[in-house]
């Protein structure tokens, strides 16, 4: 066979195609090399991943199951069937049970340690929670095995999937909350205890500061030098504020301890108007300020409300407008709302009741509106620093304001004054309007004191055994130039009664032999008498005395010293409305204890004195001799003469321990001490006498007479008893006939005791 060249060439050709095959088939075992390193590589993660999934899982499990080991509460995990999934150990141990419970229904877990009543109810509220969705819960005892006698706070809540929002089961934590029941049962308790503290003290300190009120007021009447007097004055300021302040912790005390009562009643919204105008009006005179008081005439004239609480609002809110203000006004506005009535067959209208109150004080500052209805809260303390008070008066009279359905608010500009409004729910008696009331006493302005109306027709009796609070009594009630007819016992006034028809009567309760109280009895069973109006006057102003005195048959009560503006309230009640006329221009003040009229009186009643109170010792009446001295105290006070009063004041005292000896020893002492005095005042009087001696008198033509009479006819037409009284006293410096001189001096008696009719009798003859 030949060999050719390409046969050298082929094998040559596949060497090279196979080494270029060789170093693919190498390369492609790099990179399976390649790849089986990443692969294992993956793998090593992958394994290493796994490992620290289960640890972490592993701790999580841990973390869990020692949280519910270590749990301080029953919790069970049930499903929808009620089957236990889980619960804590605390349960195990605390209910000493030994078994596990897990994967057994509910019942049957529990049936060794709880009652069949509490498993039906767990199983019945589970159900509720599975059905509903809604978690419950419930603070009761339950008693779990060993675990008796706790309170626990039990909380269901349904367990739900949250990617479908389907219920699986139900989780049930059992928390013990016994120690926190108890330490809320014991606050509550040291609060209710503290409360009551408050009140018992508030009333202890109450009782001594009534006697020191009261005992202070007969300072300040009987007081025999001024500083004494003011001394005294400054004592009843401070009282009254102690007062206000014991009356505040005390309501306070009784709202915390849930005592505060809300007791309606059917009364006149105009009585209580004219009581919170009376208690402001000194306050508001003190401080120079103008009182506008504006009352809707639409307002019922009957409300049924709670009238004390009412008028405990009102006050508040009125005198802190006093208190707070320095220049200005205070207004008070009163109105009404009707509401629906409830009850369609009652025949009361429901209302609501609005009060404002507003003051050009010193404001409240937008930050501390709110602040300020918070107990013991007071605002802007460093400028109010010289004003007392608590901080209480505000947050009582808000919550009287809730406890009526009302409340109250507050608008204020800072520096120029505020408007607090309450409103309060109530009914309305009847169809009667106030509207009376806004004619006569809307719009008042009470700078000072006049009286509201005049009535020359009235007839009074005034009933006192002491000449000098008779006296007083009548100048207060002269302006009113109605007949006054005054009785020194309730005996004179029981035959002045028979004999006359009065209006009113003003009864002093304490007088000797027959007292106030049993005299109004037996003027009551006059006839005529059994509705007229008899008012107790009484020093005794003891809250709860009014009634008392109504309870008896009085009227009304009316504390001594009267009280100008609680005076003529009174008497504008009882005075019927067809004998009132417009007040006079000027009214008259009460006479001075020193003046002429008063040292006659007191002199007429020493005279008869003196021989009285050897009397009475002889008889062994020490009770009369008491009431006897304790008045001679008084009046011997009033005009300067202290040995008489001091030895006065001794007599009394003896009196009223029953020490006879005493008064037998002291007695012929204080009567040379009661004749000095006598003395003195007859020189006086005399002295007085011989000064207003008449001075020389001018003679005027018949003319000038005619025209005097007739200016004297008009002051008498207009019941003008100030200008008749200076006309007279023209009358007195002119040259008279014997018959006009003695027509004039009855005239004088007849102005003394504003006795009209006998004016225009005496006016005829002395125009001729
Ligand atoms: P009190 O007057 O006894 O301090 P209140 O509770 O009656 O207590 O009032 C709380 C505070 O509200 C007062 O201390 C005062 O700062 C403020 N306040 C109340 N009424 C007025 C008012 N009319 N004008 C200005 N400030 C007032």
């Amino acid at each position: 066979m030949d060999t050719t060249m390409e046969d050298f060439l082929t094998p040559e050709l596949e060497i090279r195609r196979l080494k270029s095959e060789l170093r693919k088939t190498q390369r492609k075992l790099e990179h399976l090399e390649r790849d089986r390193r990443i692969m294992a590589a993956m793998f090593d993660q992958s394994i290493r991943l796994r490992d620290l999934k289960d640890a972490e899982a592993k701790k999580q499990a841990y973390y869990t199951s020692t949280i519910l080991d270590n749990c301080p509460e029953f919790i069970f995990l049930l499903n929808k069937e009620l089957v236990v999934l889980l619960t804590t150990d605390y349960f195990y141990q605390t209910a000493g049970l030994t078994t596990p419970i897990t994967d057994l229904p509910l019942r049957q877990a529990l049936s060794s340690i709880l009652s069949e009543a509490w498993i039906n109810k767990l199983e019945e509220l589970a159900h509720t929670v599975i059905a509903t969705k809604e978690t419950t819960s419930l603070i009761e005892r339950i008693d779990f095995g060993k675990a008796s006698g706790s309170i626990y706070e039990l909380l269901m809540n349904p367990t739900i999937n949250p990617a479908d929002g389907t219920v699986f089961g139900v989780i049930l934590i059992f928390r013990d909350i016994t120690a926190l029941v108890e330490a809320k049962e014991r606050a509550e308790a040291a609060d209710v205890a503290k409360s009551n503290f408050l009140a018992n003290m508030s009333h202890e300190i109450r009782t001594p500061l009534n006697a020191i009120m009261g005992l202070t007021e007969f300072i300040l009447r009987d007081a025999l030098t001024p500083s004494v007097k003011d001394y005294a004055a400054q004592i009843k300021d401070s009282s009254q504020t102690l007062l206000a302040i014991i009356n505040d912790i005390l309501d306070f005390s009784k709202i915390e301890a849930g005592r505060l009562e809300i007791i309606n009643t059917e009364f006149q919204l105009s009585s209580l108007i004219h009581t919170v105008n009376n208690v402001v009006t000194p306050f508001i005179q003190k401080k120079k300020l103008d009182f506008k008081l504006q009352v809707d005439p639409s307002l019922p004239k009957v409300l049924f409300a709670d009238e004390q609480r009412l008028q405990q609002i009102l006050l508040n809110l009125l005198t802190n407008a006093i208190k707070y203000t320095s220049k200005g006004s205070v207004n008070l506005k009163l109105w009404g709302e009707p509401l629906p009535t409830a009850d369609p067959a009652s025949p009361n209208r429901k209302l609501r009741f609005f009060a404002s109150v507003t003051d050009t004080g010193i404001g409240i500052k937008a930050k501390d509106q709110d602040k300020i209805f918070q107990s013991f809260i007071r605002a802007d303390t460093t400028r109010n620093r010289s004003i007392t008070g608590t901080g209480l008066g505000l947050s009582i009279s808000q919550m009287l304001a809730h406890a009526m359905h009302g409340k109250i608010t507050l608008e204020s500009v800072y520096g120029q004054g505020s408007t607090f409004t309450f409103s309060v729910e109530c009914e309305a008696v009847g169809t009667e309007r106030i509207g009376a009331f806004a004619a006569e006493g809307a719009e008042t302005r009470t700078r000072a004191f006049k009286c509201s109306f005049r009535a020359p027709r009235l007839k009074l009796l005034i009933v006192d055994d002491n000449l000098i609070n008779l006296s007083v009594a009548e100048g207060i009630f002269a302006p009113y130039q109605c007949h006054i007819t005054t009785a020194s016992s309730g005996s004179e006034a029981i035959e002045l009664a028979q004999r006359h028809a009065y209006d009113i009567i003003f009864m002093d309760h304490m007088m000797p032999v027959m007292n106030g109280i049993e005299a109004m009895h037996h003027i009551r069973c006059l006839p005529g008498y059994a509705e007229t109006p008899i008012i107790a006057l009484t020093a005794n102003a003891i809250r709860g005395m009014r009634e008392t005195y109504l309870a008896e048959g009085f009227s009304e009560y009316l504390s001594k010293p009267i009280n100008l503006a609680e005076a003529d309230s009174l008497l504008s009640k009882f005075t019927p409305a067809a004998y009132k006329l417009q007040p006079a221009a000027a009214s008259s003040r009460p006479s001075q204890a020193e003046d002429t009229e008063t040292l006659k009186l007191v002199y007429k009643e020493g005279i008869e004195k003196i021989q009285l109170l050897p009397r009475l010792l002889q008889e062994s009446d020490l009770d009369n001799y008491t009431i006897q001295v304790h008045s001679l105290k008084s009046v011997a006070a009033l005009i300067g003469e202290t040995e008489l009063s001091e030895a006065a004041q001794s007599h009394e005292q003896a009196g009223k321990e029953g020490r006879k000896e005493y008064i037998e020893q002291e007695l012929p002492q204080l009567l040379k001490c009661y004749q000095g005095v006598l003395a003195r005042i007859e020189q006086k009087l005399a002295a007085t006498a011989a000064v207003s001696k008449p001075q020389p008198c001018k003679k005027v033509s018949e003319d000038e007479l005619l025209l005097l009479s007739q200016r004297m006819e008009q002051a008498l037409d207009s019941f003008d008893l100030d200008a008749f009284a200076e006309l007279v006293q023209e009358a007195r410096q002119i040259h008279l006939s014997d018959q006009q001189a003695s027509c004039l001096s009855s005239m004088e008696e007849a102005l003394t005791n504003f006795d009209f009719d006998r004016l225009s009798e005496l006016l005829p003859s002395f125009k001729h």
